[in-house]
């Protein structure tokens, strides 16, 4: 068996014993050791005197170590208060009696100190009052025995070279026990502002999001009652000129304006629902095949206007699988993929898309490039911002790539865009494999 702080605990403490808070935890290890403690010295002071023929102190000395281990039991016991008292009187009392019969030069009084400050540390802050009252009794007794010529024992006649001795050793001990009890305070301390300071900076980071989400949420709150109703006032234009005319061929084009006021208000509401439920609903990751997943994306956009003219390539390993949550994969390669389609440039000759992925160890990489429009680099920064439109006269709602981003976020990785207004854009995500941890943007 060693002599491990474990085996300390485990004497002290017996081995069920379970203590929630650490602080108080560690007050019982220390009443413990020092009922340890004041039974050992006065052990071995009862042990050291008898042998050398003095037979009148034992009794004094066998009180505190009496008492020193009746409070390491009833610690044991969980009688954490009453172990602290018995100890304190035990130790108060045959302290006394020995500076009472000693002269001042053998420093025995310089045991009041450790005293008072065990009584701090050991009763700690919520037992105060019976800290106050031991100190009190310490510094009276210390009084009384200085002040006074009471005695209990026979006065003590030493030789000046013994007393000497006594001096040393009681004021060495009496310093080393103060410090390691000032240690003990210290310790704590720094452990409760310790613990202090990560629960402020936990409640930065969330009064952070919270500032961030009330932001978002006024921005909200302002720009979907716009973007709900814009589509809403033209189709009641729209209504409203059909009942003007009985032309056929106005009466269908009113039609079609009207089919695209309603697939605006659609595709709103369902980036919406998206963020929506990228937010709600936890990350289930799944095995999947990227360029499997990217054809199903494709697929849900065969008939996105104008996808006919433009060519799409897709340049990905047949065998490279990613392991991420499907819907969130698909909606990102969707916004991704559509927004290259309606930012595309009609007046280039030949307008593309390329869809690219390849794995580095702790990612996987996608990429969708386009020979579109570009973007302008004052409007690039701003394009992950919640309703944010770089390009006049579109049809979107300006909350695609924000949900975007939000999602990779959500998925552990990042996202980055490069543009150059009228050549083209290239968005990059970057998704992390599970088992290497989160990915990182060079
Ligand atoms: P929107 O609904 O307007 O498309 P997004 O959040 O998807 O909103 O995109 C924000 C803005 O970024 C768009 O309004 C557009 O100006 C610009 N943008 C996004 N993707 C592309 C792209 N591939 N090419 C050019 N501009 C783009």
């Amino acid at each position: 068996m060693s002599f491990s702080p474990s085996f300390v605990r485990q004497l002290i403490l017996g081995k069920s014993s379970f203590i929630l808070s650490h602080t108080q935890f560690k007050r019982v290890i220390l009443t413990g050791q020092l009922a340890l403690v004041a039974f050992v010295v006065c052990f071995a002071y009862i042990v050291f005197d008898l042998s050398a023929g003095v037979t009148y102190s034992w009794p004094y000395q066998a009180v505190g170590a009496a008492a020193g281990l009746g409070s390491f039991f009833l610690n044991r016991y969980r009688q954490f208060t009453l172990a602290k008292v018995v100890l304190a009187l035990g130790v108060n009392f045959t302290l006394f009696v020995f500076t009472s019969s000693e002269p001042a030069a053998t420093g025995l009084y310089a045991f009041y100190i450790p005293i008072c400050l065990g009584a701090i540390a050991g009763f700690g802050y919520e037992d105060r009052w019976w800290a106050s009252l031991f100190i009190g009794l310490s510094l009276s007794l210390c009084l009384v025995s200085m002040l006074t010529d009471f005695h209990v024992m026979p006065l003590l006649d030493e030789s000046p070279a013994y007393i000497k001795v006594n001096q040393v050793i009681n004021v060495l001990s009496s310093a080393t026990a103060s410090i390691l009890i000032l240690y003990f305070l210290i310790n704590v301390n720094h452990r409760a502002e310790a613990t202090m300071k990560a629960s402020e900076e936990q409640l930065i980071k969330k009064n952070q999001e919270l500032t961030k989400l009330n932001a978002e949420l006024d921005r909200f709150v302002y720009s979907s009652s716009h973007d709900l109703r814009a589509p809403l006032t033209s189709l009641m234009g729209l209504i409203h000129l059909t009942e003007l005319t009985n032309d056929v061929g106005e009466l269908k084009m009113y039609a079609k304006l009207m089919k695209d006021r309603v697939k605006d208000l659609d595709k709103f509401i369902r980036d919406i629902s998206d963020y929506s439920r990228n937010a709600r609903l936890v990350v289930v990751p799944e095995e999947l095949n990227v360029k499997k997943t990217v054809r199903e994306v494709l697929e849900t956009l065969r008939f996105y206007p104008g996808s006919d003219k433009i060519e799409v390539e897709i340049a990905i390993d047949e065998a490279l699988t990613i392991k991420s949550d499907p819907t969130r994969l698909k909606m990102i390669l969707s916004n991704l993929v559509s927004n290259s389609f309606k930012y595309s440039d009609p007046g280039k000759e030949k307008p593309m898309v390329k869809i690219h992925s390849s794995a580095i160890r702790e990612a996987t990489v996608l990429e969708v490039e386009d020979n579109g429009l570009g973007i302008d680099p004052e409007s690039l920064p701003r394009i992950f911002d919640m309703f944010y439109q770089a390009h006049d006269k579109t049809n979107g709602s300006g909350l695609g790539l924000y949900i975007v981003k939000e999602t990779v976020e959500k998925l552990g990785g990042q996202i980055r865009a490069e543009s150059v207004a009228g050549s083209g854009s290239r968005f990059q995500v970057k998704l992390p494999n599970p088992l290497n941890g989160h990915a990182k943007m060079d």
